[in-house]
């Protein structure tokens, strides 16, 4: 190139870069590189191209002549001199004109072309071409940075907005929030919300303004708080996590929960804090605790096999230190609890923790205590969750009082019910032998002792031989146990009140040298022994023996005392009983004596009156003959007692003379031959037997004195007029009879005692009735004597009588 030429070279590029590249603004850029073209070029027609970002198409954004369309895209790859003359741009040339297009790219990447139709001569083309590959060059970078700067400014402008826009939304979100939330460095809150405001009653401008975070700790918590903030701070904590006490601006105190966590705020490191108000529930846990370390119940609570948590109440329960007992496996703990127990307790445990156990169950269990006492516990064992994991909690109480109290009450209860039984059997023992006998197996073994021995004294008390019952004696033993027994009452004070012996081997506990001899011989070391009073007098004893030292209960004592007592009313009763039997038989033999005695000056008299009567001693006036009537008539009544009284001695089972007769006629001939009494006395006399009523086989002539005697007391104790009914019917092997009367009635305590000998139910009535008490008596030995029962039944007095025989047939 000529000088000339390259001085007007560099002119251009200079003119080139005063125009372009000063500014960041792509319109003036473009605008002055196109003004550039134009001035130092002056092309027929030029026209600049821009790649769009993703390098599809070429946009036209400068042409000259400038009225081309500026919209249109040219795309990558198409011919632009085609693409334009398309448009109907006229880029034709002839042999003066030129036209060419120069890329501009930076960085190896196509930014944009310019195409140029130029009108300088053929010789100057080729420098022409040289300034626009220059000026392209020049101008690619500019592009380049315009571009770079606009997707720049495009990002900040994203980013700006989103930051804007996650601020809005957090602090939407922090205000409405029910949990406090605060953007803090240790210094000052950056950012505090409504909630945490509330939480600590300061307004939200007082914290922004005037407050540090830390002033709001309580100064106790507030190093803590401190170190934890630095150490988010630092980060040296991922998330914070921290419970510290608040103070509020009106003094109370608030229990806050604080999740920190570091971020970068503005370019700096802030802690953004979310509290949580944890008061309520903090007071409520205080309540918890207070309540399971102020309780009365004991509270422990296994897991793992171990024990993790013990009150206090537990603790004193067993008498056992914390330390001994936190941490301690269970199986150690158990070894405090009875071995009997041992099983039933780990299995109410341990089935606790299993799926569908036994929840809620109660034991009852004996421990140790570390007194060395043995004492009843119970324990409700349930599935909870500790710390996390399941565990077994167990609600302990010493129900040793209790159980105690119950047993107290069941032993008493024992005592009284066999209290009950002794003193019924003494009460209703018949003999004296029994009574004893039945008396000291009872108490035996109700006390469970090894020995026992009662005894009544011959010469203490009038009775036939002395009385004397042992038991559990050495073989041989009990002769000279009971010699020593009946040399005892010469002692005169010795057996005045109960002697209670703990322990013979114990000084002083022997009350006489004989006993203490007795019970080494018979190997007891305790015992009871009670004197046996009747009517003040002491009339024998009562005592039982251990063979191991024993501390008699109340209950003990007060049994055997009991029962002495009563065994002396008792022996007192059959004595008297005894004295009247003997009294009865006495009397009783009188009567049979002297009625046989009778029998024959009776016989004598009725013989003589007979023969008076038939006029054998010649005639009788009328007055003589009705006072022979009376006589006789009375003679004979003397005679029919006086047989049924010996009939009553001599009858006895051998001298039933059975036979075989249907009941239906026999009872017939009963009713034909009893009617005249009834007609008499102006009676109605009705006989009902049913059908099926089978033959019997029995004294006939017994039976009908039976039938006579109820018959005779039927119409004795009925008014004039009145009905009598005789029934009999079958009861399976079982004839029944009732006779049944509309008379004065039996008292209902004097139903049995009318079947007693001579017993009539009142003086006052037998005045009334003749007889002398002996009928009933004589029909229940009759019925008896056949294997029958005869009884009486009564609605009371004036409501009439049914006696009723059953006979086996
Ligand atoms: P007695 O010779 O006195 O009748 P019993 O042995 O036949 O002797 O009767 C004894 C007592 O039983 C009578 O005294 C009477 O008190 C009472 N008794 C017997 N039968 C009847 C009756 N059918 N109604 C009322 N009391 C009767």
């Amino acid at each position: 190139m000529a000088k000339r030429a390259r001085e007007k070279f560099v002119h251009i590029l200079y003119e080139l870069t005063l125009a372009v590249g000063i500014t960041l603004d792509l319109d003036h850029e473009v605008a002055a590189f196109m003004g550039w073209i134009r001035r130092f070029l002056s092309p027929r027609m030029a026209v600049l191209f821009l790649a769009d970002e993703e390098r599809q198409y070429m946009q036209v954004v400068a042409a000259h002549p400038p009225d081309l369309d500026v919209e249109s895209m040219l795309p990558v790859g198409v011919d632009p001199w085609n693409w334009l003359a398309d448009l109907g741009i006229d880029v034709d040339v002839d042999e003066h004109t030129f036209r060419y297009a120069v890329p501009i790219s930076a960085e190896g990447e196509i930014l944009g072309m310019i195409c140029l139709v130029s009108s300088a001569e053929a010789d100057k083309i080729a420098d022409e071409r040289k300034v626009v590959e220059t000026g392209a060059g020049y101008f690619a970078p500019v592009l380049r940075n315009i571009w770079r700067y606009k997707t720049l400014e495009a990002q900040v402008a994203e980013r700006t907005a989103a930051l804007a826009k996650s601020q809005a939304m957090f602090r939407s979100v922090a205000e409405q929030s029910i949990v406090g939330i605060s953007l803090v460095t240790p210094e000052r809150f950056i950012y505090a919300n409504q909630a945490l405001a509330d939480m600590c009653g300061y307004p939200v401008s007082h914290l922004l303004t005037s407050l540090s975070p830390l002033d709001l700790v309580h100064p106790e918590d507030r190093p803590r708080a401190e170190e934890l903030m630095y150490k988010c701070l630092n980060a040296e904590v991922e998330d914070g996590h921290y419970t510290f006490r608040m103070l509020h601006r009106d003094g109370h105190l608030v229990y806050v929960e604080v999740f920190g966590r570091r971020i970068e705020y503005n370019g700096r490191p802030v802690v953004l804090g979310i509290s949580i108000d944890i008061t309520e529930r903090v007071q409520a846990e205080e309540a918890y605790r207070a309540l399971v370390e102020h309780s009365l119940q004991g509270l422990v609570v296994i897991q793992a096999g171990r024990v993790v948590f013990a009150n206090p109440a537990f603790l004193e329960g067993i008498g056992r230190t914390q330390e001994e007992v936190i941490g301690c496996a269970l199986d150690r703990l158990m070894e405090i609890v009875h071995p009997e127990d041992r099983d039933v307790l780990r299995q109410v445990l341990e089935s606790v923790l299993t799926e569908g156990g036994r929840q809620g169950e109660t034991v009852r269990f004996r421990f140790r205590r570390s007194d060395g006492k043995m004492r009843w516990g119970q324990a409700l064992a349930g599935r909870i969750t500790y710390r996390g994991k399941p565990a077994v909690q167990v609600a302990f109480l010493d129900v040793t009082r209790q159980v105690e109290a119950r047993k107290a009450l069941e032993r008493y209860a024992a005592f009284l019910e066999a209290r009950n039984v002794i003193l019924h059997e003494v009460m209703h023992a018949s003999r004296i032998d029994d009574l004893l006998g039945t008396a000291i197996d009872l108490i035996m073994e109700s006390l469970d002792a090894k020995m026992g021995a009662v005894w009544i004294s011959e010469r203490l008390w009038r009775l036939p031989s002395a009385y004397k019952t042992v038991r559990g004696a050495p073989p041989g033993y009990e002769e000279h146990l009971a010699k020593m027994i009946e040399s005892l009452p010469h002692e005169p004070d010795m057996l005045q009140k109960t002697i209670l012996i703990q322990d013979i081997s114990e000084p002083g506990q022997a009350p006489h040298p004989a006993i203490q001899q007795a019970f080494q011989d018979l190997g007891i070391r305790s015992a009871i022994v009670v004197p046996l009073f009747a009517r003040d007098r002491r009339v024998g004893g009562l005592a039982v023996g251990s063979p191991d030292p024993r501390n008699w209960s109340r209950e003990e004592v007060g049994l055997v005392e009991a029962i002495g007592k009563e065994i002396g009313i008792a022996v007192e009763r059959l004595r008297l009983i005894a004295d009247l039997e003997e009294a009865l038989r006495a009397k009783d033999e009188m009567i049979q004596d002297v009625s046989h005695e009778l029998r024959t000056p009776l016989t004598m008299i009725l013989g003589y009156v007979e023969l008076l009567q038939e006029g054998m001693m010649g005639d009788l006036t009328g007055e003589q003959a009705e006072a022979l009537r009376i006589v006789h008539r009375n003679a004979e009544r003397l005679r029919f007692m006086i047989d049924r009284l010996l009939l009553l001695r001599s009858l006895d089972a051998g001298q039933l003379q059975r036979e075989q007769f249907a009941v239906k006629p026999w009872l017939r001939e009963v009713f034909i031959r009893w009617q005249p009494q009834f007609q008499e006395r102006d009676m109605r006399f009705h006989l009902d037997i049913a059908e099926d009523v089978t033959d019997l086989y029995a004294d006939r002539r017994l039976l009908d004195e039976v039938l006579d005697n109820l018959l005779h007391n039927a119409v004795k104790f009925s008014p004039q007029g009145g009905t009598v009914w005789v029934r009999a019917w079958q009861e399976g092997r079982t004839l029944m009879i009732a006779v049944s009367d509309e008379g004065v009635g039996i008292p209902p305590d004097r139903l049995d005692r009318i079947f007693e000998r001579f017993y009539q139910v009142s003086q006052g009535l037998s005045r009334r009735f003749d007889g002398m008490g002996i009928g009933l008596a004589l029909c229940k030995k009759i019925v008896e004597l056949h294997g029958g029962r005869i009884w009486a039944e009564s609605e009371g007095e004036g409501k009439g009588s049914t006696f009723y025989i059953a006979l086996p047939v």
